[in-house]
């Protein structure tokens, strides 16, 4: 009997917590609810400016071995806000840099090999066309081709990413205020005989080359700006390359004023995927070092205005990369799993109004959905 009373009590317990839960729990206190005046001091939710920044290739390892091989920091640990996202392609689970610039710049899963193209080869609007259209101020800057798969997909629509002549003629389809990048030859060494340099000229751009005069000599004149940085691709920052902070700089100093409704800038450390791909942690390092070099310049420009977003991603890992035991800051032991890229989550950091919105694990689309919500547009 007294089992049974005993086992009522805890039944009735145990409904008025599920059934009422409201009144036999303690309930929270009661809020009024706070009213913030904006002040106009306050971060305003929405940047005027995004630099996306994508270090191609770039997984968790490449960055670990950046910072280990930099006295142990990067300008990278300036970020608050960071996540992940899952950049498989539409039709594999391995992407490339195609696949996944595309998505970064168009929000789609498109198929590995596609410039600005969905799954079905049609093609669709990228960010910096949305930009251009809005009014703002664009740049591509990458130390591959600008004809390489990660900034032509945010520019160009082909169904192969090999096209490099036609995704070359696509720049001329835009109203781009400046690109910087290699891949000379595809511009004026062409099968079809045209010299888009000249044509880029003939549409008010100034344009210049390695050829001409140093980057670091170069005093854009308020036309368009394009500069080419080498006939094919750029060196490794190993064999002398040098430009990428200097054009980082460059690009913000240019756009900044360009648009009173902003600007939209893409910046890409192409050559760690190369190292990646080499298997090679010396070529990994010095151009993860280079590319930090690049998000401190940005970072510079940020934190002073204030108005800027800045995203700092990878498109992939490349390589298995490991740091293994027996290793030392200055000496790392490392491995490699593949020559190819391999399918690991990626980590996004930003920094600036609207960073909050890249926490999480989201899928790469979503970088766009991001930037796109960011600038406020509909
Ligand atoms: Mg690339
Ligand atoms: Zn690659």
């Amino acid at each position: 009997m007294k089992k049974l009373l005993f086992a009522c009590t805890i039944f009735v317990l145990v409904s008025c917590k599920t059934l009422n839960s409201g009144t036999t729990l303690t309930p929270p206190p009661p809020t009024t609810p706070v009213v913030v005046e904006p002040s106009p001091q306050e971060t305003p939710l929405r940047p005027k400016n995004i630099i996306l920044m994508i270090g191609d290739g770039m997984g968790l390892t490449q960055i670990s071995a950046g910072l280990y091989s930099n006295g142990m920091k990067l300008a990278l640990e300036k970020f608050k806000h960071i996540g992940l996202h899952k950049c498989y392609a539409d039709n594999d689970l391995i992407t490339d840099s195609a696949a996944a610039a595309t998505s970064f710049a168009c929000g789609i899963k498109t198929y590995n090999g596609a410039i600005g193209l969905d799954a079905q080869e049609k093609p669709v609007k990228t960010i910096l066309e949305y930009a251009e259209m809005k009014g703002l101020a664009t740049g591509l800057v990458a130390t591959s081709t600008i004809v390489h798969a990660t900034p032509a997909s945010f520019i160009a629509h082909q169904k192969v990413r090999s096209m490099y002549e036609e995704i070359a003629a696509d720049f001329l389809n835009t109203e781009v205020d400046l690109f910087i990048g290699g891949g000379k030859k595809y511009f004026d060494r062409r099968v079809d005989k045209r010299n888009l340099l000249k044509e880029l000229e003939e549409k008010g751009y100034q344009v210049a080359s390695f050829l001409d005069e140093d980057l670091k000599e170069i005093q854009p004149n308020g036309k368009n700006f394009a500069y080419l940085t080498a006939d094919s691709d750029p060196l490794p920052v190993a064999q002398g390359r040098d430009y990428l902070p200097h054009a980082s700089k460059l690009s913000i100093d240019f756009l900044k004023d360009r648009s009173k409704e902003g600007f939209f800038l893409m910046i890409e450390g192409s050559q760690i995927d190369w190292g990646g791909h080499a298997n090679d942690a010396n070529y990994i390092i010095t151009e993860m070092i280079d590319f930090d070099n690049s998000i401190a310049e940005v970072l510079k420009f940020a934190e002073e205005d204030g108005e800027t977003l800045v995203i700092v991603t990878a498109d992939h890992e490349t390589g298995g990369f490991a740091i293994q035991k027996g290793s030392k800051p200055d000496s790392l032991v490392t491995a490699f799993t593949s020559d190819y890229h391999t399918a690991d989550l990626i980590p996004v950091f930003a920094y600036g109004p609207g960073a909050e919105a890249f926490m999480g694990i989201y899928e790469n689309t979503a970088i766009f959905d991001k930037m796109f919500a960011a600038f406020g547009w509909k």
